[in-house]
């Protein structure tokens, strides 16, 4: 369903992902950790050109891309493919709750406006926001805010859900309810790939985990393989940093 070979990104002399390759399966749900600067966002961003790869294939429910000569019309077709959830919402600040899930509906699929919000309604109910819908964002907890960017993420029904450290600019008391938004997703058989640094919620939600460092994947596993017998040092060395 996802499958990346070789993906290469740098910023001017600065490589920050030095040939990545990796596959996500139909449904999974993976993990991807690592330390500070290891190039994690990088990848998130290269996978829908955010940022545009130097080198290396992604291929995304079907559309195959070679970053190096992709053309305008390829780069579409593959950004239609995930829905990225960010670690700062990036929410509409002018507009409603519902309005920010209904957008991408009326933009993207071209629904007309009752459609759109029918259908922005229900998502607004599926992460438990359905008395919010006519409250702006500045109305709305760190939480709240950050679940209606998840309802934004799943109104297109990609193929892939990308979330970067969705909880890190949460205050502690909002982090539960949105791993439990995600983990009834990821439930629900959704392909995700989540970059997070909360490792006791990577252990519970993922199938498989990737660790990077320094623009590799240094090492991947189940959860129990990385997590309780990491063959690596360096992943040796990161968890024990994390305790
Ligand atoms: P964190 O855990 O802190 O979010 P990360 O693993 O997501 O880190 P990236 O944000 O991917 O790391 O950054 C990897 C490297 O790429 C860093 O050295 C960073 O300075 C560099 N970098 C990222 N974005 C840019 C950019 N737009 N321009 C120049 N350098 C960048
Ligand atoms: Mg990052």
């Amino acid at each position: 369903m996802i499958k990346v070979s070789n993906l290469q990104k740098s910023y001017k002399s600065n490589q920050v992902l030095k040939g990545i390759s990796f596959h996500v399966d139909e449904g999974e749900v993976v993990a991807i950790i690592g330390p500070s600067g290891s190039g994690k966002s990088t990848l998130l961003r290269c996978l829908n050109f955010l940022e545009k790869p130097n080198e290396g294939h992604i291929e995304i429910g079907g559309i195959f891309v070679d970053t190096a000569k992709a053309t305008k019309k390829e780069i579409h077709q593959l950004r239609l493919q995930t829905s990225m959830v960010f670690q700062h919402y990036n929410l509409f600040k002018n507009i409603t709750a519902l309005k920010n899930v209904a957008h991408p509906l009326r933009v993207t699929k071209k629904l007309d406006k009752k459609k759109a919000e029918e259908i922005g309604r229900h998502l607004l109910e599926q992460v438990g926001l359905s008395n919010k819908a006519d409250h702006y964002p500045i109305s709305l907890s760190g939480g709240q805010q950050q679940r209606v960017g998840i309802a934004r993420a799943l109104a297109v029904n990609p193929n892939a859900i990308l979330f970067d450290e969705p909880t890190s600019s949460l205050d502690p008391e909002w982090v539960g309810e949105v791993l439990r938004v995600i983990s009834r997703i990821a439930d629900k058989e959704k392909t995700m790939i989540i970059v997070t640094h909360e490792m006791n919620f990577a252990r519970e939600v993922a199938d498989r985990v990737i660790f990077m460092d320094d623009g590799f994947i240094v090492e991947q596993g189940t959860p129990e393989e990385v997590f309780d017998y990491p063959a690596n040092d360096r992943t040796k060395k990161f968890l024990r940093d994390y305790q």
